[in-house]
């Protein structure tokens, strides 16, 4: 068993050099061994599907075509919030170990409206119902999606005003570190799903607003939040590139921008892990 990248690098040298595969290799979400990023197991070639769990939960699958056959690769999200250290993966009932290393995330102060920082009674419970309706969605896993994977493309068009993984103060008090990135797009600019699924969820939540949730399968979730419209409802199955809402700056944003949370075995990740290479590092210039 190995990582991805060797892998990826031999199948990248066998198309360079002109060796007459005609079988595309399929561009794989990229690992990153810290909390908000990815573990790749390249888990080899077999007819029938391994199976592989973390924490006991099943694990997204990528099929590869290969000359030799089906080669599996097995994509585990590591939570944001985790510590560093060992993590255990099981495929096929063995037991592989894989480290997830430290990373310093930038550091933020805001300064917000204090509704926002201590909520009244009334709007605790809804916060509450709000969270258990998306932690719902970010737990599913539908294995219809087995084979849909497709790197993703950006779901608007604007500069990164806030990178995943910023580590927030809010009037001075640590706040839970960005779980997602922000796009600066204006406010009305489309919003587009950066792969195929379905939506699951929609609803105007206190935090965030107006909020569409896509199930891309396999456990593989985003979140689009602060919209100004919706024009999407649960069951609708989109396409890569289809219309979703327009940007907005509804619930607690402090000007418009689309907030976009990945989701992988409801794992907080970077999304830009699972960008299509040839469109990172951002749709217009980052301010990373
Ligand atoms: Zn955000």
């Amino acid at each position: 068993m190995k990582y991805l990248h060797l892998s990826a690098l031999v199948l990248t040298a066998v198309f360079a050099s002109g060796c007459s595969i005609n079988v595309k290799a399929r561009e794989l979400p990229r690992q990153d061994l810290i909390p908000g990023g990815v573990a790749m197991f390249d888990i080899g070639v077999s007819q029938q599907a391994p199976k592989v769990t973390f924490d006991n939960q099943p694990v997204m699958l990528i099929p590869q075509t290969t000359s030799a056959g089906t080669d599996w690769h097995a994509v585990v999200g590591i939570e944001l919030k985790s510590e560093p250290g060992p993590r255990q993966l099981s495929i096929n009932g063995k037991t592989v170990d894989f480290q997830v290393g430290q990373h310093q995330y930038a550091e933020q102060r805001l300064t917000v409206q204090n509704k926002h920082v201590n909520p009244s009674e009334e709007a605790l419970k809804r916060i509450r119902s709000e969270s258990q309706l998306m932690r719902t969605a970010f737990q599913s896993f539908s294995e219809a999606g087995k084979d849909t994977w497709q790197p993703m493309i950006w779901p608007a068009q604007g500069p990164l005003s806030s990178p995943f993984g910023l580590q927030r103060f809010f009037n001075g008090e640590r706040r839970n570190p960005h779980t997602g990135l922000d796009i600066a797009a204006p406010q009305g600019a489309e919003i587009i799903a950066p792969a195929s699924g379905k939506v699951v969820q929609t609803g105007d939540y206190y935090f965030n607003g107006n909020t569409v949730m896509i199930d891309h399968g396999q456990g593989l979730v985003t979140m689009f939040c602060h919209l100004s419209r919706i024009d999407v409802k649960a069951g609708d199955l989109l396409k890569q590139g289809d219309h979703v809402g327009l940007v907005g700056a509804t619930g607690r944003a402090t000007g418009p921008h689309l907030h976009w949370t990945l989701s992988l075995n409801n794992a907080r990740v970077n999304p830009k892990l699972f960008m299509q290479e040839s469109l990172l590092p951002s749709p217009v210039a980052t301010q990373e």
